[in-house]
């Protein structure tokens, strides 16, 4: 069965009646669970839960977390490559209609911003792009992938969905991981969401994991992008999602982001503004349903709530990002995707983490790990 087969046995209003219906009796048996059901899950998103339960879960995600990843954080750096983007994303300050400088980085460049994050301290990076093929596509990505595994240890993309044999040449590149956020699994809303352009076939970006899955990336990472839609039904069919490909790709690691919409980002109004509280409640509910699956949190997050929800489930964080291409290099403010709210550097991330008992982790653990498994 396909992912998209699974999600339509799931319709929207089901899901929502389902987390709506939690009781706080039926709540606490699903904290009781050693391991979650699906429907455990819908309870724990509920909006009845009370403090105490969100603190006893809390507690659970933080044991089961030190468990299987002990107490490290790997560190990560978004490079990106390129700006340019043909479709029409009404929440990104990259969309067509948008006007702002636009950039990909020549390979010279890619090189130099490699070599500034690696002299930084990073040995993990995430490159990205819009959709624009015919300035940053396969074959381009394949050279900056090339270059920039000169420089780093892993290699992760967030890039424009690819098809099967795509995939398969970024891994022959040497790219470890991918990333690609549904941004709403509302099929409806994400039509209204994406007007125009290759982004705008739901059905396309719904099957890109699978896709990536069966070309055999180590790493493959989903989200939704929290504030679009109904923020419950889409951390339930992000959680669904995961779930799915963990089972089904069961030698690949899944790993779940948290991106939340702030209010008027890019002139764009969030449906709803997902409260601190709610998305500690996310992050600890996916922790308990997936206990292997990476957890990650970027630089869009404010240093407060960083801080805060490090030892609740988290594996990964993003550190001294810039979010325009080029920018590691050279001032190019206003060619940025979105603004970031913790504008830490590297080494004071690394300080922040070693005062609370943790240690940064910069290479790839994640590879060698599987590697020693495969
Ligand atoms: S979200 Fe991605 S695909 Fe959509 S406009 Fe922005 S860069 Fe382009």
């Amino acid at each position: 069965m396909s992912f998209q087969q699974q999600l339509e046995l799931y319709p929207q209003n089901e899901i929502r009646q389902l987390i709506d219906s939690a009781t706080p009796q039926r709540i606490d048996q699903a904290l009781r669970r050693q391991r979650l059901s699906i429907e455990d899950f819908a309870c724990l998103l509920s909006p009845q839960l009370s403090d105490d339960q969100l603190e006893l879960m809390a507690g659970q995600a933080h044991q089961i977390t030190s468990r299987r990843f002990g107490r490290i954080i790997l560190l990560y750096a978004p490079l990106y490559l390129s700006n340019e983007c043909h479709n029409g994303c009404k929440y990104c300050g990259f969309n067509a209609d948008n006007h702002l400088p636009r950039k990909t980085l020549s390979l010279t460049e890619v090189e130099r911003e490699a070599r500034i994050l690696r002299a930084n301290g990073f040995r993990h990076m995430l490159l990205l792009t819009g959709e624009a093929p015919e300035s940053a596509g396969i074959d381009y990505l394949e050279k900056a992938v090339k270059i920039v595994k000169t420089h780093c240890g892993s290699v992760s993309i967030e890039v424009f969905p690819m098809d099967t044999d795509g995939y398969r040449r970024m891994v022959a590149a040497g790219v470890d991981g991918l990333t690609v956020y549904q941004e709403t699994y509302d099929a409806d809303l994400y039509k209204k969401l994406h007007p125009y352009g290759p982004k705008s076939d739901y059905n396309y970006r719904l099957e890109t994991p699978e896709r990536a899955g069966e070309a055999g990336f180590r790493r493959i990472g989903v989200g939704s992008l929290l504030g679009l839609g109904d923020c419950l039904t889409d951390v339930f069919s992000t959680g669904l999602h995961a779930l799915y490909l963990a089972r089904r790709f069961w030698r690949t690691q899944v790993t779940i982001s948290f991106p939340r919409l702030c209010a008027a980002e890019g002139g764009f109004q969030p449906n709803s503004i997902v409260s601190d509280r709610q998305l500690t409640q996310f992050i600890c509910a996916l922790r308990l349903l997936i206990p292997d699956a990476g957890l990650l949190l970027s630089t869009r997050e404010s240093t407060a709530l960083r801080d805060n929800l490090l030892p609740l489930g988290i594996t990964q964080m993003s550190a001294g990002s810039c979010t325009a291409p080029g920018g590691y290099g050279d001032d190019v403010q206003d060619a940025e995707q979105f603004s970031i709210n913790d504008d830490r550097s590297p080494a004071e991330i690394v300080k922040l983490l070693h005062s609370r008992g943790y240690e940064a982790v910069w290479k790839d653990w994640d590879t060698a790990f599987l590697n020693k498994a495969s």
